[in-house]
């Protein structure tokens, strides 16, 4: 049988293998060598190596699939990402308004009760001081309102099963893909 003269890929050993031999053993350093051949010449190759690469290449491919359905779910989900956004920052512009609203409406009874007070202590007509107090009442019933409002307020948490949650799973698998 023909024999053909190769060297180990991994301690560079010569070895004798048969023709048509796919797969060899080098008898020097143990390595699980693969034969390949070229039109121009013979050589080997760590099928360990080989196998490596393939399951970093198959590695490779998850990341690229994990990125492009991460990618895919943000195109869809983008009027959803930015009415999530706009809702994380609604409580603190709501808050403020609140507060805003609130010195309003106290500024609004005093100056009702004010005016109902001294209009009835300068002996003005009846109206005067109704008109007063219904100013002070009005303010009291918007403050009461806004109160009520203000304690409703709560940070919304992304629902489970979301957009959300799906695209952290993701992110999760990504990491831990990227990180070994
Ligand atoms: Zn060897």
């Amino acid at each position: 049988m023909e024999t053909l003269s190769v060297r180990c890929n991994h301690c560079g050993a010569p070895l004798q293998v048969a023709e048509g031999t796919r797969y060899v053993t080098c008898q020097f350093c143990q390595s699980h060598l693969e034969v390949r051949r070229t039109d121009s010449s013979i050589f080997t190759e760590e099928v360990a190596k080989l196998a490596q690469n393939a399951e970093k290449m198959a590695g490779s491919l998850e990341v690229i699939t994990l990125q492009n359905e991460i990618e895919r779910l943000d195109r869809e989900h983008a009027p959803e990402l930015a009415a999530e956004q706009m809702k994380r920052a609604a409580p603190g512009v709501k808050m403020a308004g609140g507060c805003i609203g609130g010195i309003v409406m106290v500024m609004f009874t005093s100056f009702g009760i004010f005016f109902a007070v001294s209009s009835s202590r300068h002996g003005a007509p009846f109206i005067f001081q109704l008109f007063g107090g219904g100013f002070a009442l009005i303010g009291i019933i918007a403050l009461i309102a806004m109160l009520k409002n203000a304690a409703g307020f709560s940070v919304e948490e992304p629902g489970a099963g979301s957009y959300a949650a799906r695209r952290a799973e993701l992110v999760r698998k990504l990491a831990e893909l990227t990180k070994s």
